[in-house]
């Protein structure tokens, strides 16, 4: 089965003031599309890497042959990231995280305000395009970045949220301030999308 383009959870002016439509539109209908065109055209003559789900397909890029791994690795992880991406976003934002989740995050960074600075700082340090992610090992949490369309995933980590600090994710409003679309990004986390997968978690 061909991959295909989820529907944003959202219409695409829903995260504005924060995330603008323009920007909407052009990541999930253009930038998000590319990615899952030029994963199945990668994928065309290999049946069998076809039947995989897509993170079952980038967790084990060992696996894909050597002659489409790179176009898998950026390819697929673009879909993965940008379809985990919508979801961790929600209109209006969510309330701040309660329970197990909130006790981890204590655990882990001290509390929310700490883990917002040093996810804040992985995304502000990954030079050129790339990722910032909350990573899930047991219950322990950390923040690490990836380069281009690389996520945890592909290193059999488990990840529970995650920031795109491409430039096409926010220069149309926020220009080079990529610390200003971060401060405002967080106004629409999903903490409950969040919560969820923390507590399905192994
Ligand atoms: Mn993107």
């Amino acid at each position: 089965m061909p991959h295909t383009l989820p529907p944003l959870p959202y219409a695409y002016n829903a995260l504005e003031p924060h995330i603008d439509e323009q920007t909407m539109r052009i990541h999930h209908d253009k930038h998000h599309d590319a990615y899952v065109n030029n994963l199945n055209a990668a994928l065309k003559d290999h049946p069998d890497l076809d039947k995989l789900s897509i993170e079952d397909l980038i967790a084990n890029l060992s696996k894909v042959p050597e002659s489409i791994r790179t176009a898998v690795r950026n390819n697929g992880g673009g879909h993965y990231n940008h379809t985990l991406f919508w979801e961790l976003m929600t209109p209006g934002g969510d309330k701040e995280p309660t329970g197990p989740l909130a006790s981890a995050i204590s655990s882990a960074f001290g509390g929310l305000a700490q883990l917002k600075e040093q996810f804040q700082k992985a995304a502000m340090g990954r030079f050129g395009s790339g990722w910032a992610w909350v990573v899930q090992s047991g219950s322990t949490l950390s923040i690490e970045s990836t380069p281009n369309q690389d996520c945890p995933v592909m290193d059999g980590k488990k990840v529970i949220l995650g920031c795109d600090v491409w430039e096409h994710a926010y220069y149309l409003k926020y220009q080079n301030k990529r610390a200003d679309y971060l401060t405002a990004w967080w106004n629409v986390v999903n903490w409950s999308k969040v919560a969820e997968r923390f507590s399905g978690a192994a």
